[in-house]
């Protein structure tokens, strides 16, 4: 069966990851495809892959880390430079983001898709997402930087974590959900239970926008296209 997805020129066949008999990354989410019998969305001529979940990503959603505005799904980032900083971990992206233009927000479609809580070896209890990890300087400790408990690496502030409150265990998001695929964990049909996800909260729901909101949001973006390229211009010369 082939289909066009909004994010490729060419139609896109859907497989069994086995079946492509190669190892592939998704060209969404820069993670590999595992070789099993997950489907595969494939664009053969291009090397375009990508996960099931990440073809069936919502072109919008309202995510609980950003309230004021949707997020859209834009398939390459619009910023000069092609790279993005993902607001959840800090790293650059060049594929898939979801984006608030307005405010330069952007997120990795795996970041957007963490689960609000997980579970991990290395500590007894639930850890849950928070947006941002609140940062306690300690008693005795000349540093205000909090530190993964994984991999002893800075926190910082800003970025996402898993915590759990109680015992002051943080570990970078990408530390807590290495052996799993954030996207699968994304789950619109269970409701949080109360105090769970942390001060994150809540779930990321797909939206419709209506066309004046659409364009609302399309124009403000390519204002701030035309900013940057120009500001682009202005370093050149
Ligand atoms: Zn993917
Ligand atoms: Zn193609
Ligand atoms: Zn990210
Ligand atoms: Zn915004
Ligand atoms: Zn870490
Ligand atoms: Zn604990």
């Amino acid at each position: 069966m082939e289909y066009k997805h909004f994010s490729h020129p060419h139609n896109l066949t859907i497989h069994r990851a086995y079946e492509l008999g190669k190892q592939v990354n998704c060209s969404g989410c820069e993670f590999p495809c595992d070789n099993t019998t997950t489907a595969v969305h494939a664009c053969h001529q291009c090397n375009f892959f990508l996960h099931d979940h990440c073809a069936n990503a919502g072109r919008y959603v309202k995510h609980p880390c950003h309230k004021p505005h949707p997020l859209i799904l834009l398939p390459y980032p619009t910023y000069a430079g092609t790279t993005f900083m993902c607001n959840a971990c800090g790293r650059p992206g060049n594929s898939f983001s979801y984006c608030c233009a307005l405010c330069e927000f952007d997120l990795h479609v795996g970041c957007a898709m963490l689960p609000l809580s997980v579970t991990h070896r290395d500590h007894e209890h639930e850890l849950g997402l928070y947006y941002g990890v609140q940062v306690v300087p300690r008693r005795g400790s000349n540093t205000d930087q909090e530190y993964c408990n994984i991999c002893k690496n800075v926190l910082k502030a800003r970025q996402w974590a898993y915590c759990c409150q109680s015992c002051e265990f943080n570990v970078h998001t990408a530390c807590a959900t290495k052996e799993v695929v954030a996207g699968l964990y994304q789950d619109d049909l269970t409701e949080p239970e109360v105090g769970q996800g942390g001060e994150g909260g809540g779930n990321v729901v797909e939206v419709e926008l209506t066309e004046a909101e659409l364009a609302r949001l399309f124009v403000d973006m390519k204002i701030q296209m035309m900013a940057q390229s120009m500001a682009t211009m202005g370093n050149i010369k």
